[in-house]
This record gives structure tokens, sequence and C-alpha cells, in this order.
């Protein structure tokens, strides 16, 4: 390979194109000071990429490079160097024969690199020129005034050059590469371990979770088909039954109307009223046969009178006092008849007035009845509505206790006076606050029920005791051996302004202080969020390193996977509340009940005063009737008696106008017609008598067969009150049970029917369903979502252990690529030290006539990191600092150091730039002598000031500025200078 031009465009000095065609062999470039030859040089390694401004003599940035005008060219907005190599020996690794390479900068300061016309980046240049022997880092360029640095620079720093010619940058640049790929893969291993471990923690418990929780659907699927069978089977029994029970109803309440329209009540009181017509007819009867008996009575004593006068005809006195003593009693009979008369009246007036009172305590007694009926029908009700709320919390009771989350297995342990060291469920433990319920329940999951302990052998006996009842599995935390842990509290302080965090979860419950490694350890780690929004933006933040859950129960966990939805939690805080409210409603229905049945008595004691008062004024009538109708007798019996004295008083004083026979035969005949009438009306009364004991026993008979019927109306009431209860108890076991199958198990009766039949006996099947139950209740608390969960994190742990494995072998190849590099590197660069560092001596001693150079390893036993000392005795001298060499010896040291690397590498092409310039004119030949030697092996092109350097040139070409600050290429001959 070799360099065939130098275009040069804009760049410093060259402001117009300049093309600068080279050959093999040796060119010579020369020119008057400051006409422009170094920036050739500054050219060619500016388009193999270096970026040191300062190494390229700028001062502030790189397009310093830009032309920047005279006083009479303006300054240009970019410039361009393009180098054409002839790569036809494939010396440069890429198919072109020609190769240009080009570099543009613009006053922007941006730069563009192209290979033949290609933009590419400035690492495809380093690439292709790396280990060249032409790179930037090579020694192949040397560049005016910095021959004498490499004698000048500190051991590492020289140690560059070696590896260039030693071909290991390309190495030293793959394992650079490496070791930052190296370093990538250990921060993605490191990433990848913090999340398996976060995993690791929740796995096994969602796995045991995920386990428990298929154990519950395969036991919840036999139970399903199971209970709907029965259910079935019992719904038909008990409609059958409720169906005969509501026949029975309808039957009693027919039975009762019945019996309501069958009281004859018109019928009784039609009779009292007949009876009432009686009395008046017998009363009135009674009447005329006293008036009868009186007249009978006037008429006998008429007829006695005129048979005594027949006998006392004579005696007048006689006659005469006894009408005296007639009169006397007769008025004596009329004051006893006033008086009787006053007092019946009186009497009749009492009598009235308690019949009205009866009359008025038979309306309240009536009243009081038809309030007995109200609060009878009225508590009848309220016993129906107890007997509901009471199934009802017998029902939410056994749904509540099939919810209960504590397995059997912990209830075991912490109730075991066998056992010592046991604290409580982490569960039991912890006071939530109703607006962390459900978060803490979905981190908590199975981890609820793990059991604190004292220490491991406390645990030890536990798991013994489990095993050797054989009542299931329980995890336990010992407090000697958790530790807590926590979220760093820079994090927690970057938490603190984000808008929905609300803290990290142990912090918000509270618990006993000696707990606080073990809550910290569960919980100490889980960030708890407003809700779904603020639980992503922190999960991403926190680069999903934690679990993260919102107050309404989504969760992110460790590594991004998220679950959500309703839990099955909430079901049982429902059915809690609905059973607290049902209690509440029952308490109620009690009180009320309680209240009615006080009423229901009041009216009972008030029914029970008012009928005795009403028998009591009964009684007083009956016993004042009595008192009435004795004196009724006596009244009439006085009647009869005055109405005889008056007739004995009338008969005296008639005897003196009648004739005695003709008055008797008068007297005699109406006698008779008395007497006639008087029978007629006994016989009357008699009949009316008859009549009204007639009706009183058939009075009787109703009342009788009334009380009959109310003791039956009774009997009927109650059974239909029995019966009712029974109807609502079926109701409220046919609703259920349909609520059973609609939403429990989402089908219809009819559906059940038709596909879930009797197979089995009735009680295998009873005792199949309680065992299924004891068996899904010993579970515990169970999350179907875990089997999903645990599913969706083993995938993920599992991509994450093969992620893990790959970043290990990818780490493990790495390193062994690095070690084979380093293998590679430091047998390459022992192998060319060595040869340049005997070439380096050889050429020394030729260069100096004499003298000692060499060059030793400051650390031989590390060929990757070692720095090159030089050791430079020139002849005649004594061992010196490098530093106190003259700047001749310098140079000289710096061209033996050269030539040797030459020797020992290909290198493509040389520029130097005055490198001879310290040397003296036997040195400058020797230096001439050397490139002639080697000058079909490399290209040289040198800038230079000495003529006898330039004859050594194959090639001149001169620099110049004529017009004034822009350089120019011109062919010059060596005759001519
Ligand atoms: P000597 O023989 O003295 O070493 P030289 O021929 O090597 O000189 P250079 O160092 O190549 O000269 O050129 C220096 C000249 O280039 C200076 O005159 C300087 O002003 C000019 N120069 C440098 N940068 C720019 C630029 N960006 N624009 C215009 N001219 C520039």
């Amino acid at each position: 390979m070799y360099l065939k031009s130098i275009k040069l465009e804009g760049f410093k000095s060259f402001a117009d194109k300049t093309i600068f065609e080279l050959n093999k062999g040796i060119t010579a470039v020369v020119g008057p000071n400051g006409s422009g030859k170094s920036n050739i040089v500054d050219a060619v390694r500016w388009v193999l990429g270096e970026q040191s401004v300062k190494s390229l003599r700028g001062s502030n940035s790189m397009s310093d490079v830009i032309f920047s005008g005279t006083e009479n060219r303006n300054g240009l907005n970019k410039a361009s160097v393009t180098l054409t190599f002839d790569n036809t020996d494939k010396y440069l690794n890429t198919e072109y024969n020609i190769l240009e390479v080009k570099r543009s900068i613009y006053k922007t300061g941006e730069s563009e690199y192209y290979l033949n016309n290609t933009k590419v980046r400035l690492k495809d240049i380093q690439d292709l020129f790396i280990d060249s022997g032409s790179g930037t880092d090579a020694f192949n360029i040397i560049s005016q005034g910095t021959v004498t640095d490499v004698v000048n620079s500190r051991p590492l720093e020289r140690r560059v050059i070696f590896e260039s010619a030693a071909g290991v940058l390309k190495y030293k640049k793959r394992k650079e590469e490496s070791i930052r790929k190296l370093d990538k893969t250990k921060d993605n291993l490191t990433s990848v371990n913090l999340v398996i471990d976060e995993l690791e923690l929740s796995i096994n418990p969602l796995k045991e979770q995920a386990e428990v929780a298929q154990k519950y659907l395969e036991l919840k699927e036999e139970l399903k088909t199971n209970e709907i069978t029965l259910a079935t089977k019992d719904i038909t029994t008990i409609n059958n039954e409720y169906k005969s029970y509501q026949k029975r109803e309808t039957e009693l309440m027919e039975l009762l109307e019945q019996n309501q329209n069958n009281t004859k009540n018109d019928v009784l009181e039609n009779l009292k009223l007949e009876i009432l017509k009686l009395d008046d007819l017998i009363n009135e009867n009674n009447k005329k046969l006293i008036k009868l008996t009186e007249d009978l009575a006037d008429v006998e004593s008429e007829k006695r009178i005129t048979i005594e006068r027949t006998k006392y005809e004579y005696n007048n006195d006689a006659i005469k006092n006894n009408l005296i003593n007639l009169k006397e009693e007769e008025l004596s009979i009329t004051k006893d008849l006033e008086l009787l008369n006053h007092e019946l009246a009186k009497e009749n007036t009492k009598l009235q007035d308690l019949e009205q009172k009866l009359q008025v305590k038979n309306n309240e007694l009536q009243e009081l009845n038809a309030k007995k009926i109200i609060k009878t029908d009225e508590l009848n009700n309220l016993y129906k509505d107890k007997l509901n709320k009471e199934n009802k919390i017998e029902i939410l009771e056994n749904n509540i206790l099939n919810n209960d989350t504590v397995p059997l297995s912990i209830k075991n342990i912490l109730n075991n006076p066998r056992l010592t060291g046991i604290h409580n469920t982490i569960g039991n433990i912890l006071e939530i606050s109703d607006e962390y319920l459900v978060c803490s329940d979905i981190v908590l999951g199975a981890s609820k029920n793990f059991v604190i302990v004292d220490n491991e052998l406390v645990a030890k006996e536990a798991i013994s005791y489990l095993k050797e009842k054989n009542i299931g599995r329980a995890t336990f935390l010992p407090l000697n051996i958790i530790r807590g842990r926590k979220i760093d509290s820079n994090l927690i302080d970057r938490l603190n302004n984000i808008h929905g965090y609300v803290g990290i979860l142990s912090d918000l419950l509270n618990y006993d202080y000696k707990y606080q490694n073990i809550i910290e350890n569960q919980l100490g780690n889980v960030i708890v969020a407003k809700d779904i929004d603020a639980m992503n933006l922190i999960a991403k933040i926190t680069e999903y390193k934690y679990r993260v859950v919102s107050l309404d129960g989504s969760i992110i966990y460790a590594g991004g996977s998220i679950s959500g939805g309703s839990n099955k939690k909430n079901n049982l805080i429902n059915l809690k509340k609905e059973l607290d409210n049902t209690k509440e409603l029952l308490e109620n229905l009690e009180n009320k009940i309680t209240i009615v049945n006080k009423e229901n008595s009041r009216y009972n004691n008030e029914f029970v005063i008012v009928k005795e008062q009403y028998d009591h004024i009964n009684k007083d009538i009956l016993e004042l009737e009595v008192i009435i109708n004795s004196k009724n007798k006596l009244l009439e019996e006085l009647n009869n008696k005055l109405q005889l004295i008056k007739n004995d008083i009338n008969s005296i004083e008639s005897l003196e106008t009648n004739s005695l026979d003709k008055v008797l035969a008068g007297i005699m005949e109406k006698a008779n017609r008395i007497v006639i009438e008087k029978e007629t009306l006994e016989s009357n009364n008699s009949e009316l008598l008859s009549k009204k004991d007639e009706y009183n026993s058939e009075i009787r008979e109703l009342e009788e067969q009334a009380r009959k019927k109310m003791h039956e109306y009774k009997l009927l009431t109650n059974e239909l009150n029995n019966v009712q209860v029974n109807i609502g108890k079926m109701n409220v076991k046919l609703d259920n049970l349909l609520l059973l199958l609609n939403e429990e198990y989402s089908i219809t009766y009819e559906y059940a029917k038709e596909f879930y039949n009797l197979e089995l006996e009735e009680d295998v099947l009873r005792s199949s369903v309680s065992k299924l139950k004891r068996e899904i209740k010993c579970l515990g608390e169970v999350n179907t979502g875990s089997i999903d969960e645990y599913k969706r994190i083993k995938e993920r742990y599992d991509f994450l252990l093969s992620q893990k494995n790959d970043l290990e072998i990818s780490m493990n190849n790495l390193l062994g690529i690095i070690s084979d590099m380093d293998q590679i590197m430091s047998e390459k660069f022992k192998m060319t030290f060595d040869k340049v560092s005997s070439e380096f001596s050889k050429i020394f001693k030729i260069m100096f006539q004499g003298g000692t150079g060499k060059l030793e390893l400051t650390d031989k036993d590390d060929y990757l990191n070692t720095g090159i000392d030089m050791i430079v005795v020139p002849p005649g001298k004594k061992i010196t600092n490098t530093q106190s060499l003259s700047g001749g010896e310098k140079s000289l040291t710096a061209i033996c150091l050269l030539f040797a690397i030459l020797n020992v590498s290909v290198v493509p092409f040389i520029i130097l730039d005055e490198v001879e310039a310290a040397l003296d004119e036997a040195n400058v030949d020797l230096f001439g002598e050397f490139l002639n030697k080697k000058k079909l092996d490399s290209q040289y092109i040198l800038i230079t000031h000495k003529k006898r350097m330039m004859e050594y040139a194959d090639i001149l070409y001169g620099v110049t500025m004529q017009e004034a600050g822009v350089s120019k290429l011109v062919g010059v001959k060596l005759e001519d200078i």
C-alpha cells in the first residue's frame, strides 16, 4: 500500500484545491519558512482521524483548520482533505484497490468522513487503519519538533508506539470493547439477579398458593356436582311439601271464613228480641189478668156483700161500721201502693242505667277484641319475619365460616398447649385500618397465615407435630432469624415527591414493635400507591424492582407482571356486613315483638278487666230484676186486695138501690164472664212462657254452638299460623337453594334437574358434601388468581433464569476472549519489543558510532501494562538521564527507535517533518542512507530544509506562497535549489 495523492481544499493555508501527487520511494517537500509544508502533515493526520486540536496546531476548535483568509481573500466555510491510497496489495483490509479517504469540516464544527465517497463514521476510518502502522497512534508520522517527544515522554506513554508496531492495538481496542460489554453484562446480571431475588421471595409462597388453589378448584368442582344434585333433590322435595302446605293454607282459610259466616249472631239477636216481645206480651197479659182478678174479686165481694146484706138486712149499723173499716183499709193499701210504685219507678230507672252501662262495656269488649286480633296478626307477621332473619343469619354465618381464612393446621398450632414459643399469625398481629384492608390483603395473601415463633427450634417442633398428626402444613417465621428489609431512603425521598405515593406498607400498619423485623421482612419493600395510575408510575420509576400495590388491590410484582380485578376477600367483608345488618334487623324485630307482645297483653288485661266489669253489671241487673219482680208481685197482691176492698165498699153502698136477687144474678153472670176471660188469658200466658222457655233454650244452644265455633276457630287459626310459618321457612329454604344454584353455580333449577341426577345414596352424598366443605375449609384462604399469577411469575422467573444463564455464559465468553486477547497481546508485544529492542541497540551503535542504547521494560512480568525505559549512553559518556541528552542526541535516539521499528515491522508510508533538523551532516547522511535502503519497503515523505537530505529524494516538491498567505505546490528540481 502507498499514498497516491493528497488533495487539500480550503485546509489551513491551502485555500485553493491542491493535489499532491505521490509515488513510492522518497518524496521531499521543500519551501521557505511558513509556506505551508507542515500543513500537509497536519492534513494527513487530520484525515486519519486526529481529534486533538492542539496537535494540529489549532487554538480553539477543530474548525480552525479551515482557511481563515488573508488580506486579499475571504476565509472559507469548509475545509476538506482527501488521501488516495493504492491498496492493490490489499494491505488494508478492504476490497478496494484504490481507496479514497476524505474528511471535511464546516464552520459550524460539523465533521464528515468518507470512504470512496461513502459517508462513514470516524470509527470506520480508525478501524481500517488500526494496526496498519499508519494510524494516528503509530510512529509513522512525525510532526515538526515532535521527534524528541518519544525520548522525553514517560515510559508508559512510549508504550503505544510498540503496541502499534506489534499490531496489538486492534486487540487492545477489542479488549476495551469486551470490557465495556463485560461491565454492561455485569450490570445486567446484577439487575436480573435483583429481580430474581425479589421474585424468589414471592414465587414460593405463590407456588404454595397456586397448589392450594388448584386443590381448591378440584374439590370445588366435586362439591359443585354433589351440591347441585342435593340442592336439586331438596328443591323438589321441599317444593312438594310447600305445595301441600299451600293447599292446606287455602283449606284453612276457607274453613275460617265459613266459621265466621256460620256464627249465627243475627239469629241469636232475633231470638233475644222475640223474648223481649214475649215478655211484653206476658206483662200485658199479666196486667189484664190482674185487672180480671180484681174484677173477679169485686164481683166476689159484691156477691158476698149481697149475701151478707140479706143476712144483715136489718142491722144497718153493723154495715156502716164495716164500711168505715173497709175504707180505712183501702186508704192504707193505697198508701202502700204509692210507696211501692215509687220504689219500682226508681228501680226501673236504675235497671235502665245498668243496661246502658252493660251496652257500653259490651262495646268496649268488642273494640278490645278487634284490637287483639290486629295485634295477633301483627305478631304473627313479626314472628314470620324473625324466622326469616334467623334463617338468613344461619346461612350467612355458614357462608362466613366457609370463607374462614385460617387453615385447620394453623388453628391447631395456635391453640396448642403442648407447643411453647408460638406467637401468632401475621394476619392476627396486624391492626389494619379500613383504608389499607384491601391492599394489605392482596399483598399478604397466604403469608397472612405465616406463624411467628420464638426461634427455629420452636418451628421444628411445630412441624413435627403437624407431621405426626397429619393435619397439613404451615410456614414459620422465627423471630431470632428473620431480618427486616427496607427500601433505600434515597428512593423513598424520590417517591415522596410523586403524586399518588401513599407509603411503604409496613409503615402504614399498626403492630407490636417486637414484630418489626417480621413485618418489614414481609412488607418492608412493598410500595403503596393511591390508584392504578400512581402504581404504574411508581413501578416505572423504581424500575420494576419492587412490588407496588394500589389501595384498591391491583398489584405490580417485581419484574413487571400485573395482577388486578375483584377479590374474594371483599365478599367476606360484604358477608360480614350483611350479617351485622341482619343481626341488627333481627334485634329491632325482637324489640318490636316485645313491644307488640306488651301491647297485646295490655289489651288482654284490659279485656279481662272490662269483662269483669261487664259480668259485675250483668249480675247487678239480674239481682235488680229479682227485686223488681218480687215488688211487682207484691204490687199485684196489694192491687188485688185494694180491688176487693173497693168491691166490698161498692157492694155495701149499692145494696140499698138494687133488689138482692136481681143483683146477685147480675153478679154471678159477671163473675162467670170474668173467669172465662181470665182462663183464656192464663192459657195464652202459659203458651207465651213456654215459647219463652223454648227461645231461651234455643239461645243457650246457639251460645254453646258459638263457643264451640270459637274454639274451633282458634284451633284453625293456630294451625294456619303454623302452616304459614312452615310456608315461610320453606320459602326461605327454596330461595336459598335457588340462590345457591343461580349465584354460586349460575344454573337454573330446570337445567340442574335435567343434568344432575341422584346416582349415589342421598346420605352418602350429604356426607361427601360435608367432607368436601371441611376439606375446602382446611385449605384456608384460597386465591384462585394465584394459579395464573404463579404461571405468569414462573414464566418470568424461568425467562430471567435463562437470561441470567445467557448473561453468565456471555460473561464467561467475554472473560475467555479477554484472556485470549491478553495472551495474544502479551506474546505479540513481547516478540515485537524483543526485536525492536535488539534492533535499537544495533542501530544506536551505528548511528552514534559507539555507545550503548537499550530499551528496557519497567515491569517484565506484565507485558500488558509495562512501560518502556530508554537507556542511552552516547559514546564516551556516562549513563545519564535521557533528559540531559542534547537536542541532536535526542533526535538521533528517536531516529534510532524509528529505524528499529521500521526494521521489525511493516510501515507502508512514513511522513517525517524536519526530523533531521538537529542532525549534523554526517548523521544526515546516515539518515539518508538508511532511508535509501528502506525505500523499497516503505514510502517516505520528507519535509526538509537540508539540501543534503533533498539529494536522497526521488521527487521534490516545493511549497510557496506566491500569493501572500495562500500555499501553492510547485515542482522543483534539485539544481534549482
Ligand atoms: P517552516 O518551514 O517555517 O516550518 P512551513 O512551511 O512548515 O514553515 P507551515 O507551518 O506549514 O509552514 O505553515 C504555516 C502557515 O500557515 C502560517 O503562515 C499560517 O498563517 C498559515 N496558516 C495556518 N493555519 C491557517 C489557516 N487556517 N488559514 C490560513 N492560513 C493558515
